[in-house]
């Protein structure tokens, strides 16, 4: 069951110039016209959906951070947080496949890359390649710091063996950036960055994981036995992968953020458009004030995200970006869980049904609180900043 749901906050633009806002629309007619259709069956069938990424590619997309010198859009980090929302408010499972290919693949290789791998890598990514990111591994979460996997260098080579595990695009990626240990006995300060392509010898890919949301995006373990890898695609400084790991999860919670937003803002619309629709007690449940109150906290809570986000965007790169980063990955990925909750109980019995998008999205919100540093992990680096 669709319902046709305009958004009820789109007249508000929370400080976008005049070209973002522009940008914004030209996506959201985008994403209603070309990611809507299919959604739900997507979804159901847990299939990937290529041709819609592909021509997310050919936009360019996929690329918004890469300078234009390397082929990209070279978009302002505000623009990229405006275009993850749009999309996610239409196809969370497109906009994490968008998101993990700019945030923590191109990113990390335009910052930290020699001039050498950007001219070989980027102009590829930029083209319409997907990119992943290889940090979890099933002994190392939370504590990205323990991961076991090893980098040996071996004449001009290097060679990788370890597994990663719960990896976004895994299988439909052409460069994955991995963290692996090159100093067994050195801790954090033991690990290095590398481009691995999808078609290194001994890079293979594992069973894709059967999710409760998000079927639409691919997640896979990364196997790595005696993977080898031309020693010029080491990425930055050896012995500094770790702190280019939490440089790029700095940055890439934005993207989540984002994701919450455009989830946030789906819920949201539904629950007014249903609330106004079912009727119970002789008139629509939309006149009663437990429903009002609910639809009223959902809209002030995505107001406050939103700002926190774009807050958060704007300080990038400067001595606040990482504390607000997490600020606006955990108020919004937890006010985005909120919001579909309440709206599946707006919906009453029909939420949770498979025919209402607002079951599917209570499940892909969930993810949210989860991936890219967990609520607890976030509260953690915010009370570092704060205690620092
Ligand atoms: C759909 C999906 C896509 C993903 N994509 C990628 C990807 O592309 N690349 C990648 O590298 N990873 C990816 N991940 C992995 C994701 O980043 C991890 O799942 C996440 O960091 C949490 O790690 P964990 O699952 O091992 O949980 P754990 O670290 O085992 O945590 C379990 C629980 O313990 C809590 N906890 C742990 N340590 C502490 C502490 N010190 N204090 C308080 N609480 C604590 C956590 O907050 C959590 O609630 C993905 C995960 C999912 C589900």
């Amino acid at each position: 069951m669709t319902i046709a749901a305009e958004s009820v906050t789109e007249g508000i633009s929370f400080g976008l110039t005049e070209e973002q806002e522009l940008l914004r629309d030209e996506l959201r007619r985008f994403a209603e016209e070309r990611i809507a259709p299919g959604v739900a069956e997507r979804d159901r069938e847990h299939r990937f959906p290529a041709d819609v990424v592909a021509e997310l590619g050919e936009l360019g997309l996929l690329g918004t951070l890469i300078p234009e010198a390397y082929g990209g859009a070279g978009m302002d980090v505000l623009s990229y947080v405006v275009a993850v929302e749009e999309i996610a408010r239409v196809c969370p499972s497109v906009a994490v496949t968008l998101s993990v290919t700019n945030s923590v693949c191109c990113w990390p290789i335009v910052a930290f890359g020699s001039e050498e791998l950007k001219r070989r890598i980027l102009p590829e990514l930029a083209g319409g390649a997907l990119g992943g990111f290889g940090l979890t591994e099933p002994g190392s979460g939370s504590d990205a710091g323990a991961l076991a996997t090893s980098a040996v260098r071996d004449g001009d080579s290097w060679v990788l063996n370890g597994e990663k595990a719960w990896i976004t695009n895994a299988g439909v990626a052409k460069y994955f950036v991995v963290m692996a240990r090159t100093e067994p006995e050195a801790g954090k300060r033991g690990i290095s960055a590398f481009v691995v392509p999808a078609d290194a010898p001994g890079l293979t890919i594992g069973k894709s994981e059967e999710k409760l949301g998000l079927r639409a995006s691919v997640t896979a373990p990364l196997i790595l036995e005696d993977c080898r890898v031309g020693g010029d695609n080491q990425l930055g400084e050896l012995g500094n992968g770790f702190k280019m790991a939490l440089a790029t999860l700095d940055h890439s919670r934005l993207g989540i953020a984002a994701q919450a937003l455009g989830v946030h803002q789906r819920a949201l619309d539904l629950a007014v458009a249903y609330a106004q629709e079912r009727v119970q007690f002789g008139v629509p449940i939309a006149r009663h004030q437990a429903i009002q109150f609910k639809l009223a906290e959902m809209a002030t809570s995505l107001a406050a995200a939103r700002v926190l986000t774009r807050c958060a965007a704007l300080a990038e790169g400067g001595p606040d970006g990482g504390r607000l980063a997490s600020e606006a990955k955990v108020f919004a990925s937890e006010a985005a869980n909120r919001a579909c909750y309440e709206s599946l109980q707006i919906h009453g019995g029909n939420g949770f049904s498979d025919e209402y998008e607002i079951s599917r999205l209570y499940r892909d919100v969930r993810v949210l609180t989860i991936y890219e540093g967990t609520s607890e992990m976030q509260r953690l680096v915010i009370s570092r900043h704060l205690l620092r």
